[in-house]
């Protein structure tokens, strides 16, 4: 602390001065007033810590000077300076707030004694003071802190749980409710398994408290919840060891399942279409080489058209892999043209002719009379006919029907595909855009497919601001229409044709 600095408010010359020699060489500031109106006048200009005041003075007298004091400079120690026959008039001062009094005539000791008592009361209060702010500070920053550890616990998107060494709840985040499908109410003070009734996941907890050891599992849906969770419980333990509770964090991973087993649906898939066919083209191959010199040539023929069909197969399902994980990376590209639609169907034709024969199924091509153009790009739009045409093809069975029409109406054109085939039923159809959806049954147990075509065709078509029309009847057969906007008017084109 800063020097003490007094101030001596006495009428009396000697008595200013004997008090400032009996004081001299302690540490002390001195000032020095001799009537009141100065005094107050020093106080009100400087900072005084302890004032010894005398009571009697011509003018203000003390009482007066240490109302003011009182009331306008409440710190300020007031040890007030009086004669014998005035120690009534002392101690109504101390009643006023004077910190002590000194009787005339003093002894040095004495004042020093009295002034210093003074002097040590402000230091202790100085002290007090700081420690009440480094209190207030500190008390500030814990607040701090914990209203942002609350915020981060509130908002965790994982469940977490916090429990005594006898798996009672003693907290937990607002996730935990959610994710954990929580119905008792409240959770806190209450132990685990009344909230949790999976009887491994309170083993869980009970484990990591006993054995003082982090334990990680995996909860399928059905158990805690309806979502497949991943739990990792941790002891907590106290600065001697011993464990006096548990954090468990609750992950939701049903996203991270689904991918799982989407992926090895999808290697399943992949290494079984590309088996069988595989498979067949091999032993073709190897029977038209031993075979071909001594069969007729009806068979080499036959053998030759079953191979490119599987290989074509084959090929398409390679496309659509491809094409499907570019649109997913947002790498494909659409070089978009104007072409006229009869050109893509022709060339379709021609291919899934040669499949519709092998299983003696009618197609019937019905064209608009006019030509029409859209601009699209070739090798997708290709893709995305082939496929539904394809479908139509491998969901008829043998002896059935395609019956293909082209028609504009409205600014679209549109490609109808309707099968006499086996049909979808009405909880099946909202997915057979689903990427890897294939319709499980009898129907289409030994038809191979990889569920990617119709995902691939959804992609396309709304990529050149097309849409998709579907109608099926189980058993009785299925109709794709795919609209595109038909960019240019079709008799323009015409024109332009006709003068070439
Ligand atoms: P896939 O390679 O299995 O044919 P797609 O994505 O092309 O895959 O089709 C998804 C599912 O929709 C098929 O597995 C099939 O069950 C059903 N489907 C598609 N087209 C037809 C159709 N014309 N008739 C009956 N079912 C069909």
């Amino acid at each position: 602390m800063a020097e003490i600095r007094i101030l001596i408010i006495d009428d009396e010359t000697v008595i200013r001065e004997g008090v400032q020699r009996a004081l001299s060489g302690r540490g002390y500031q001195f000032s020095k007033a001799e009537n009141g109106e100065m005094g107050i006048d020093m106080i009100r200009k400087e900072g005084y810590d302890i004032v010894l005041l005398d009571l009697m003075m011509p003018g203000i007298d003390g009482f007066a000077v240490l109302d003011w004091i009182k009331e306008h400079r409440p710190s300020i120690e007031v040890i007030v300076i009086t004669g014998f026959a005035t120690v009534s008039k002392a101690v109504t001062a101390m009643k006023q707030g004077a910190f002590d009094f000194v009787g005339k005539p003093f002894t040095p000791d004495y004042i020093r004694i009295v002034v210093s008592r003074a002097a040590e009361k402000i230091k202790l209060e100085a002290e007090a003071k700081q420690l009440r702010e480094e209190h207030t500070l500190s008390l500030a920053a814990i607040q701090n802190e914990q209203s942002r550890l609350k915020t981060v616990f509130g908002c965790m998107v994982e469940a977490v749980v916090i429990t005594d060494h006898q798996s009672v709840v003693v907290h937990h985040n607002p996730a935990a409710i959610k994710i954990l499908e929580i119905q008792t109410d409240p959770v806190i003070g209450k132990p685990l398994a009344d909230s949790i009734l999976d009887e491994t996941a309170v083993k869980m907890v009970d484990q990591a408290i006993k054995h003082s050891k982090v334990v990680t599992k995996e909860f399928p849906p059905g158990t805690i919840s309806r979502k497949y969770l991943r739990a990792h419980c941790a002891p907590v333990t106290a600065e001697s060891g011993k464990v006096i509770g548990s954090v468990t964090a609750f992950e939701d991973i049903s996203t991270h399942k689904q991918i799982d087993q989407m992926k090895s649906d999808f290697v399943a898939m992949v290494a079984h279409e590309l088996k069988s066919p595989l498979a067949s083209v091999e032993q073709m191959i190897y029977a038209l080489q031993i075979g071909c010199e001594h069969e007729a040539g009806q068979a080499c023929s036959t053998m030759h058209k079953r191979i490119t069909v599987r290989t074509r197969d084959l090929l398409r399902m390679i496309d659509n892999l491809l094409n499907l994980s570019k649109m997913e990376n947002g790498t494909v590209e659409f070089n978009l043209e104007p072409i006229k639609g009869h050109e893509i169907l022709d060339h379709i034709l021609d291919i899934i002719t040669e499949q519709a024969e092998s299983k003696k199924i009618t197609i019937n091509y019905t064209p608009t009379e006019i030509d029409w153009w859209f601009n699209v790009d070739y090798d997708h739009i290709r893709t995305a006919f082939m496929n539904i045409i394809s479908n139509a093809v491998k969901y008829t069975p043998d002896g059935g029907t395609v019956d293909i029409t082209t028609s504009v109406s409205g600014g679209f054109a549109n490609l109808s595909v309707v099968d006499s085939g086996i049909g979808i039923s009405k909880e099946d159809l909202p997915h057979i855009f689903d990427r890897f959806f294939r319709v499980k049954g009898k129907a289409t147990r030994h038809i191979t497919g990889s569920g990617l075509g119709l995902s691939l065709v959804k992609e396309v078509v709304e990529a050149h601001q097309g849409y998709i029309d579907v109608h099926s009847e189980l058993g009785k057969g299925t109709t794709f229409t795919l609209s595109f906007p038909v960019t240019q008017p079709a008799t323009e084109h015409a024109e332009v044709a006709e003068a070439e």
